[in-house]
């Protein structure tokens, strides 16, 4: 047994690496989808262990020191499915018109999601790295030093649901690989969540964010846009039959990782996301 990685006890809750919420919504509990880890695997449920992290922390901090960061996840999620036309065309996000007249905490609290996200991620995969500042922001700590967001919106993705959601319901949900990599100081994670229009970035690493008392103030967060150009068919495959699940390896994660295809480049991504969020 191991002990919950934000409050100290028996870690005896499987998160999911998705919310269970979103998958259910949109899968119903018959699932016909394909989860994505290097291998395509189709999955009929959404009670799938695939789906879920070991046990690396507590049912009360899932179930109820984190609900209103759930919540807050959840009205993010909706505003912008329902309004990536809008965050497309201004390339922005304005915290105020998802979450109204709280969108200080609310805006705080949805990035306390994703800490608790990424920190089940970086857990699972290196148990012996400190993540105490994920857990002191995640139990309420209004500022946050070893973790770093940014938001995209991905044109590839768009397209593609866009194609898909004519013939019938598509819902996208992408969760990448975590990336590592050793830097002087200490290791750095990245990788990012995708919900169907809306990419969210992250990045661990020690004191890469100067930033974040003025970043959870500020009411607007700029969207960084990845085109699709880079995009092209690898004719070799011209001949081959036709299948769902090199399809899939194709296009949606050639439109997830965009520019991004090897390991170096997405490490030089998410360097350069450090950057651009200390310049906030
Ligand atoms: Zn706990």
């Amino acid at each position: 047994m191991v002990n919950c990685w934000i409050c100290g006890k028996t870690a005896d809750s499987e998160e999911h690496k998705f919310k269970a919420s979103d998958l259910k919504k949109s899968h119903g509990k018959k699932m016909n989808a394909f989860y994505i880890n290097g291998d395509v695997i189709q999955i009929n449920s959404f009670k799938d262990k695939i789906l879920k992290f070991p046990k690396v922390i507590c049912i009360n901090c899932n179930n109820n020191l984190t609900r209103p960061h759930d919540d807050a996840y959840d009205k993010f999620v909706n505003f912008c499915f329902e309004n990536h036309e809008e965050i497309l065309k201004t390339r922005n996000i304005n915290f105020e018109d998802i979450y109204g007249k709280n969108w200080e905490l609310e805006k705080k609290n949805l990035y306390r999601y994703y800490a608790k996200h990424a920190g089940c991620k970086i857990v699972t995969a290196n148990t012996e790295v400190d993540v105490k500042d994920l857990s002191e922001f995640i139990k309420g700590n209004n500022q946050v030093f070893d973790f770093v967001l940014q938001f995209e919106l991905k044109a590839g993705v768009k397209a593609l649901m866009n194609a898909f959601n004519l013939a019938n319901k598509y819902n996208h949900l992408y969760n990448s690989a975590t990336c590592k990599w050793n830097t002087n100081l200490s290791p750095k994670f990245g990788g990012w969540l995708t919900n169907n229009y809306t990419t969210v970035n992250w990045v661990f690493g020690k004191n890469i964010n100067l930033n974040s008392v003025k970043i959870f103030k500020t009411k607007n967060e700029a969207v960084l846009i990845t085109d699709s150009h880079f995009f092209d068919i690898d004719e070799e495959d011209e001949n081959e039959e036709f299948s769902r699940v090199k399809f899939i390896d194709q296009y949606v994660v050639g439109f997830e990782n965009g520019y991004n295809k090897s390991l170096e480049q997405k490490i030089g991504y998410f360097e350069s996301l450090i950057r651009i969020n200390n310049t906030k």
